[in-house]
């Protein structure tokens, strides 16, 4: 009887988020196989705008009894509109045995009306993890620094510091100084759900330091925030620093307290245009559940003076990448909230007080209709290779 109560509890599933990029809200254990797990989400400075999409957990003590998860708690609202959520039948979570190889999960159903996404998992190993999209983190990062902190033509500066305290890093990567050559600005992970623009981000860079493409450090000074929001990623966060600012928005404030980020990255950008250098072009990756595009500089692309290299990028990705635009090339308006301040874009804050020809591409984790599949890991890394190679392209003519 005793050795029968010990194995059941051995046996027991529990369900942790206590390592970095963990995150769920409450968790409710309807039987020993079926669980209700609320998706925590975030909102924003004033309560406002709470986006539900990031889920990650581990699950210990699995047995081959098929699992029931239902994951709950997914409206919210985006630009002060209300939604059913961004977990849908179109979003299947990843699924891994080791933290290192996922696949999405393909046994799920949806429920429009709670809504809930519900998952039926048959247990390969006693521990595995789930997650909204394949994480990418601070350590991940960390393990690619290691790789190539000793490449000479990498170059490290720390802009500053985010509200926990963690350095903000903006990496260089060229070979030579020849003064003529263009400046491309990269941007990964303004928003610490989107892990698939860090595995692309992942991939620009490796391809950058490959031997292969000496010429595009020879033509290009390629200027790199390689994760612009490394606390949000630490605690699996949504879009907002710690104190609750978007990091894609607000940036027509300045407010090194509240958001030390933006502070830091648009001072970086300031302090290279100001010592006489040039932005040939700005890109921000960006992930969304369902939608891909690429929007051009405001003021319809700088009144014209941006459009012929809009159109060059766009064609150029379209042609050439796995890049799916949902639609034809589009230009930002001047900001996403008429007569509300925080309400820009890095590209609109940027274009407003410097001009800089910003651009930002969405891709979705959803269905690729070229890829015929949803993107995993190793299609988002290559694509980060393809993604340097247009720009180049686009750029050195
Ligand atoms: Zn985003």
């Amino acid at each position: 009887m005793t050795l029968l109560l010990a194995s059941l509890l051995l046996s027991a599933v529990t369900i942790h988020t206590d390592f970095e990029g963990g995150c769920l809200g409450q968790i409710q254990k309807v039987s020993d196989s079926h669980f209700r797990l609320a998706v925590k989400g975030e909102s924003d400075q004033d309560h406002r705008n709470r986006q539900a999409n990031w889920y990650y957990f581990r699950v210990d003590g699995a047995s081959s009894q098929p699992l029931t998860l239902d994951m709950v708690n997914l409206p919210g609202e985006y630009n002060y509109k209300p939604n059913r959520g961004a977990v849908t039948k179109d979003t299947p979570p990843v699924i891994s045995y080791d933290g290192v190889h996922w696949e999405h999960l393909k046994t799920f159903e949806y429920d429009p009306k709670e809504p809930k996404l519900t998952l039926h998992i048959r247990p390969q190993k006693a521990t595995f993890w789930v997650a909204h999209c394949a994480p990418y983190t601070n350590q991940t990062l960390a393990k690619l620094r290691r790789e190539i902190h000793n490449s000479p033509d990498f170059h490290e500066q720390k802009i500053g510091k985010t509200v926990g305290g963690r350095d903000l890093l903006l990496w260089t990567i060229t070979h030579g100084d020849n003064k003529s050559k263009k400046t491309i600005w990269l941007m990964f992970r303004q928003h610490s759900w989107e892990s698939g623009s860090s595995w692309v981000g992942e991939g620009a860079i490796r391809t950058l330091l490959s031997d292969e493409s000496r010429k595009l450090r020879e033509e290009v000074i390629w200027k790199i925030i390689p994760l612009c929001d490394p606390d949000g990623v630490a605690r699996g966060g949504v879009r907002f620093n710690a104190n609750g600012f978007d990091l894609n928005r607000n940036w027509d404030l300045v407010d090194p307290i509240k958001m030390p980020e933006i502070t830091a990255q648009r001072n970086a950008v300031k302090q290279w245009l100001e010592s006489g250098n040039h932005i040939d072009l700005l890109l921000s990756l960006h992930n969304t559940e369902m939608n891909e595009y690429l929007e051009g500089p405001p003021d319809n692309g700088g009144n014209g003076k941006f459009k012929p290299l809009a159109e060059r990028v766009f064609q150029i990705l379209s042609q050439q990448t796995t890049f799916a635009p949902a639609g034809p090339l589009r230009y930002a308006e001047e900001t996403t909230t008429p007569g509300k301040p925080g309400r820009m874009t890095v590209t609109q804050g940027l274009y407003r007080d410097f001009k800089v020809p910003g651009f930002l591409m969405e891709q979705r984790i959803s269905y690729n209709a070229k890829l015929g599949k949803l993107p995993d890991i190793a299609e988002r890394v290559k694509f980060g290779g393809e993604l340097v190679q247009a720009l180049a392209k686009a750029v050195v003519q």
